[in-house]
């Protein structure tokens, strides 16, 4: 039997990985990496077998069989398989069909954080995800459902969404629809982690233009108190941020 660690990668820049992530890429006979990683991990496990299972070009449930194919295929005759991830393993990575699949199969799984999207952003913004005395949660969410529809929803002072950056129009449509203001500042982040990550700054009204700005590139949408620019100490309680009376409104537009 083999040992599968489900290793996350950080979000791209090989420099973020953890090392006790790279530990495990340094043992590694076989590693199944996702696409998105940066060819600079390659470097952390020259003696392993490097798969890309990368789902580009399949359909989206097929890919997740032929990985647990891979998954399987290569624990069966190794010692040591990594399956590197992107970001955090746990965070919107289908980790728990991998897992499973590993351990009804008689492996031993092990699970290695990473730096998940949201924090990488968060960082590279400059916007604390959590304030004191006012932004007390933080929900990290997918903007998809499960049949790929765009949804969006208010569940915490600070809401970052995932895999919201090719329609960012309709997701200011969406979350107007949930309940935040036109004026809830937004800051979105591509590319979070990168040496050229981009960060933009706007509200609620204004997301759609950045669009263009992030376009083809891997996004989060951070709404909310931990959008707003850290020197701006406006509040935005549950009441403000839903008003529908423009005089109740914040005047925060977190603009630089
Ligand atoms: N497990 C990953 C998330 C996988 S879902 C993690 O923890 O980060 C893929 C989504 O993550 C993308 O659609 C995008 O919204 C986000 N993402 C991944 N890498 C990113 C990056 N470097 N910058 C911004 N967003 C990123």
């Amino acid at each position: 039997m083999a040992t599968v660690a489900f290793v996350g990668a950080g979000p791209g820049s090989a420099d973020l990985i953890t090392l006790r992530g790279a530990r495990w890429l340094a043992q590694a006979d076989v590693v199944l990496a996702d696409a998105l990683t940066d060819p600079g991990l390659r470097a952390l496990a020259p003696q392993a077998q490097w798969v890309d299972v990368g789902k580009r070009g399949f359909a989206r449930s097929t890919a997740q069989e032929v990985i647990h194919a891979l998954l399987l295929h290569h624990a069966a005759r190794v010692g040591c398989v990594v399956r590197l991830k992107g970001g955090d393993p746990s965070v919107f990575g289908r980790l728990e069909e991998e897992l499973a699949v590993a351990q009804a199969a008689g492996h031993a799984t092990v699970v290695v954080p990473g730096v998940t999207a949201a924090l990488a952003a968060a960082a590279d913004a400059q916007r604390p995800l959590t304030r004191r005395g006012r932004g007390r949660s933080v929900a990290l969410t997918t903007a998809m459902t499960r049949e790929g529809a765009l949804q969006a929803q208010r569940h915490a002072a600070t809401e970052v969404l995932y895999m919201a950056g090719k329609q960012l129009g309709a997701l200011a449509r969406q979350l107007r629809a949930a309940g935040w203001a036109d004026d809830t500042p937004v800051a979105v982040v591509s590319r979070a982690g990168w040496p050229d990550a981009i960060h933009t700054q706007h509200t609620v009204a204004t997301l759609a233009q950045a669009s263009v700005l992030h376009s083809g590139r891997p996004t989060v949408v951070i709404v909310g108190t931990g959008a707003l620019p850290p020197h701006d100490n406006t509040s935005l309680t549950p009441t403000q941020v839903s008003s529908t009376d423009s005089s109740e409104r914040t005047s925060a537009t977190g603009a630089h």
